[in-house]
């Protein structure tokens, strides 16, 4: 015997006819409306409770999506095709109406629904917090009882500071921003949103520069019922910087980088690479830095030994010339003025 569907009556194989199963499914559920929550200061958008980055679209592109995302469907609708179109209702609202094609059980399904979007102007944690004078860490950079910070250090750190604040901020950390730069006594103060910022910038200073580092941290409250702690980062600087010209065990050298409390340096004549112990760092001599290089003629040049003009007095000048240095008279070399005389880099 033919079985039909218990609804309309019609012959089927068993269960409702197609019309019946179609007319009794919800293929596509829409709510009553879409919030867009977006940051009116730096114009980042808040999804599932998460601030994400901002984005070049226009506001009228994040609110079509948050409607086509708002879209909920059966599990055996096929290929979804949506068709929108947004229409401004208010300062704030818009409509978007929605063309939807796609197939459910082999039958092609269209279906029109319509989802007010709502756009929310709100400052984001980050904003209310830089607005707010809010601060984890402070990155104290100072120079030593021999020598306080370079101009040349002071800027190197400042666009150091800048360049991981952002690459944090772009990493998903939301507190990774600057709350204030200042150059005081002795070198910087960099004060930061988070201690993680913190302490990754302190030490990307220390590796730069060397020197030594000390962490401190302070009770300053409680929130939801946790210690809140601020930290002070301190990077001291080493009495040495990086070009610095040194002669060590009868060479010249210059201060290539820092490994811990040891000073690498590099011998001007070999390239050759050695370190340096901190207790000789702190005695050696410091003839001058490469930063400080002029650029100088040659006017005789010997196999030891070159004729330069003084690129200051126009006078003529004695260098030793580096063992590998191909140079003929009449072109420019790199010199650095010491107190004993000039060197060749
Ligand atoms: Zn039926
Ligand atoms: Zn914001």
């Amino acid at each position: 015997m033919q079985a039909s569907c218990p609804k309309c009556g019609m012959p089927v194989e068993e269960g409702l006819c197609r019309q019946c199963t179609l007319d009794s499914t919800t293929l596509i559920t829409t709510p009553d409306m879409v919030e867009v929550v977006i940051c009116s200061v730096c114009g980042s958008r808040q999804s599932k409770g998460k601030w994400h980055l901002p984005e070049s679209r226009p506001i009228e592109e994040l609110a079509s999506s948050a409607a086509v995302d708002a879209l909920c469907f059966h599990k055996e609708f096929a290929g979804p095709e949506i068709g929108i179109s947004l229409r401004k209702v208010g300062a704030t609202r818009y409509l978007a109406k929605m063309d939807i094609k796609g197939s459910f059980k082999g039958q092609s399904i269209s279906e029109q629904h319509e989802i007010p979007v709502w756009i929310k102007l709100v400052a984001c944690d980050r904003c209310s917090r830089m607005a707010g004078k809010y601060f984890q860490s402070t990155v104290q950079l100072r120079g030593n009882n021999i020598r306080s910070m370079s101009l040349k250090e002071i800027e190197e750190c400042k666009k150091v500071a800048h360049s991981m604040a952002d690459s944090g901020y772009h990493g998903g950390d939301q507190l990774s921003f600057i709350q204030e730069m200042k150059e005081v006594k002795g070198g910087l103060d960099i004060i930061l949103g988070s201690t993680q910022l913190g302490r990754r910038m302190a030490r990307a200073f220390q590796e730069r520069f060397g020197g030594r580092l000390l962490e401190t941290c302070k009770l300053v409250g409680k929130k939801d019922g946790r210690d809140v702690f601020r930290s002070t980062l301190l990077v001291r600087f080493p009495r040495l910087k990086r070009g610095d010209i040194v002669s060590f065990r009868g060479s010249l050298s210059f201060v290539s980088g820092f490994d811990g409390k040891t000073t690498q340096i590099t011998s001007l004549q070999e390239g050759r690479r050695s370190s340096m112990s901190e207790e000789n760092s702190e005695i050696v001599e410091i003839l001058g830095n490469r930063a400080d290089a002029l650029k100088a003629m040659v006017i005789t040049t010997d196999n030891d030994v070159l004729e330069i003009m003084d690129p200051e007095t126009f006078k003529s000048a004695l260098a030793s010339r580096p063992r590998d240095l191909q140079v003929e008279p009449g072109e420019e070399v790199d010199v650095v003025r010491t107190a004993n005389g000039f060197i060749v880099l």
